[in-house]
């Protein structure tokens, strides 16, 4: 019993010194599982604190990425102040764009200090906490920017008279190029931690990028927009060319260089003669339409083309399938940049050359018709001279009548004086001689003057004077006004002295009309049947008028009132209607002005008369 007891106190004892051991272990592993647990739970919170804000980054970031993907960047700017300032427990944020070494404000968040100043922008140097972030190009974080008066001198006394205390400048940086900062704002001094910083500095970058991101994503944007622009445009103009193509106004084909009519629209097709299969059949090229003679012409277009990308329009042929020729206008442009195809348009120019040959047909016949009148002028004229030509014939005939009684004398003396007879006789022959010459001057003159009786319209006749003093009357202003009755009789006698005649009064009744002021010139040519067989023709003028003394003078050889004139005129326009049978007279127009007026017989029996001659 004792021996258990002893061993029982022995076993006491030493139970009690193990555990006397035991427990200083338990507790130092206690103190050591204190420790660690304690490390552990720091660490804890550190991980959780670090997952906190790596989240609120993650949160914040993928926001940001949200807003980026659909909105504009003034949104983007918003929202980057706004998460940047929460996530820094910050009184305020603002971003600053950096445009031309100015900061300007581009967006805010926050209780906000007023500084009307930030709107124009603040020069990008070290005198503020911003310029200096972006001049060093990494954040500038001051504990009480109030008490540095010295390092950053304008900054400092923004923030005495703003309030606020501790700043914190990020700058944005694109690929180390500062393009803006990001500047947070605490009212009381409290400086910003290690990881607030560094997390800001994160978060500076992301904007950075996400602003770089909105700008690329806006520059793509505007260059869709110009292209969808630029092909709506291409769109409208294709449809456009297309209409023009198919409207067949004018001939189009499209070219290549080589040769080739890729295309060509009906107008076109019908101007040479040719089908749409002939040329998708590519048998026929654009030099094979080319006459030898334009061939160096289309070689100098090819050129230009190639130069300048167009050929301006000229004027060529072209072979129509028949072998024919068809004149045509024709220009062109190149369709791309390599100038090997083109637009050709074509214009045919048939009808305006027929115009232009007809043009100068008829100019042709009113300059023959002017020399012929002209020619019977100077015949008429001549008529009025015979007169004085007379004077000039009978003085040779008076002498050779005398030489010849003078001869007959001689002859008739006893004994004949035969050598006084012989000068005579030669005296009557050069007398002779000269009164044959004048003759034969007169003859030359008037050989062409045959009277040419012809049936006449005196409608046509009329009108062909109106377009022989067309240019006349328009340079002098004057408007010309017919009135010519249809169905006048024809007239029998020669055209083109009657258009002398007529020439005649309406180049006085102009010449008259230019010698007033008055503003109203008008000329009015009229035709009418007075009686039966006669038909009476009118020029009436609003000149000066005719003196009612003078009537009976105007149509006197040699009576004018023109500095320049001969007074011929109108006593030869007599002697001609005279001799056609009619009569010519003057009387005075109302209110103002001259009427001159003659009237011919018409055609004797003119039911058997052959048809009328037209003057046209
Ligand atoms: P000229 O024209 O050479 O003078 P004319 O015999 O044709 O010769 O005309 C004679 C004159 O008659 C003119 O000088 C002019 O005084 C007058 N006369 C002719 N026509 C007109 C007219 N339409 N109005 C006024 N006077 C006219």
């Amino acid at each position: 019993m004792r021996n258990w007891a002893k061993s029982r106190t022995r076993g006491r004892k030493l139970h009690s010194t193990g555990a006397k051991a035991r427990a200083g272990r338990a507790s130092k592993s206690r103190a050591d599982l204190e420790r660690q647990l304690k490390t552990c739970k720091q660490e804890i919170a550190n991980a959780r604190e670090r997952l906190v804000e790596a989240t609120k980054q993650q949160t914040a970031t993928s926001e940001m990425l949200r807003i980026i993907s659909d909105s504009p960047l003034q949104s983007v700017l918003d929202a980057v102040a706004e998460h940047a300032a929460r996530l820094c427990d910050s009184n305020n944020a603002e971003i600053y764009r950096l445009d031309n070494n100015v900061l300007r404000l581009v967006a805010s968040y926050g209780e906000l200090p007023v500084h009307i100043q930030a709107r124009g922008g603040f020069p990008a140097n070290r005198d503020r906490v911003i310029g200096r972030a972006v001049c060093d190009r990494r954040s500038v974080h001051v504990h009480d920017l109030a008490a540095e008066d010295s390092e950053y001198p304008l900054g400092s006394s923004d923030a005495k008279r703003q309030g606020h205390r501790t700043t914190l400048g990020t700058p944005l940086l694109r690929e180390r190029t500062p393009i803006g900062v990001i500047l947070f704002r605490r009212w009381e001094v409290r400086p910003f931690s290690d990881n607030q910083i560094a997390l800001l500095e994160t978060f500076a970058d992301q904007a950075a990028i996400a602003i770089e991101n909105v700008r690329l994503l806006e520059a793509e944007k505007q260059r869709a927009l110009a292209l969808a622009h630029a092909n709506r445009d291409l769109a409208q103009r294709e449809a456009k060319v297309r209409r023009l193509v198919d409207a067949n106004i004018i001939g189009i084909f499209i070219f290549d260089l080589e040769g080739r009519i890729v295309e060509a629209n009906d107008a076109f097709l019908q101007m040479v003669g040719y089908d749409q299969e002939d040329f998708i059949a590519g048998s026929v090229r654009w030099a094979d339409l080319t006459p030898p003679e334009w061939r160096d012409r289309d070689e100098r277009a090819v050129t230009e083309l190639k130069e300048t990308g167009t050929v301006q329009p000229y004027e060529r042929e072209y072979f129509r399938k028949d072998g024919s020729r068809v004149p045509i206008l024709i220009g062109s442009a190149a369709f791309d940049e390599q100038r090997g195809h083109g637009v050709a348009f074509v214009l045919d120019l048939t009808e305006r050359k027929q115009a232009e040959a007809e043009a100068r047909q008829s100019e042709q016949k009113y300059r023959e018709m002017q020399t012929e009148l002209a020619h019977a002028n100077r015949v008429a004229t001549m008529g009025q001279l015979a007169a004085s030509i007379a004077h000039e014939v009978k003085q040779p005939v008076a002498a050779m009548v005398t030489n010849a009684q003078a001869g007959l004398s001689w002859l008739g003396a006893q004994p004949p004086n035969l050598e006084k007879a012989w000068q005579t006789f030669g005296y009557i022959v050069s007398d002779g001689m000269r009164a044959r010459d004048v003759v034969d001057r007169i003859r030359d003159m008037i050989k062409k003057a045959q009277p040419r009786k012809q049936l006449l319209n005196i409608n046509d006749a009329v009108r062909e004077v109106i377009e022989l003093v067309r240019g006349e009357t328009m340079k002098n202003g004057i408007s010309v006004h017919t009135f010519l009755t249809e169905g006048t009789p024809p007239l029998e006698g020669d055209r083109v002295q009657l258009q002398q005649v007529m020439l005649n009064l309406v180049m006085n009744a102009v010449e008259a009309m230019n010698a007033t002021s008055e503003d109203a010139r008008e000329l009015l040519i009229s035709t009418r049947q007075t009686e039966r067989d006669v038909v009476l023709v009118e020029v009436r003028d609003t000149g000066p008028g005719l003196a009612p003394a003078t009537l009976n003078q105007l149509f006197d050889a040699f009576y004018t009132t023109k500095p320049g004139g001969l007074g011929l005129g109108l006593s030869i326009c007599r002697s001609i209607i005279e001799a056609h049978g009619g009569r010519l007279s003057a009387k005075a127009n109302v209110p103002r002005g001259a009427i001159f007026e003659f009237s011919l017989p018409a055609a004797p029996d003119v039911a058997k008369q052959p048809a009328v001659v037209s003057a046209t």
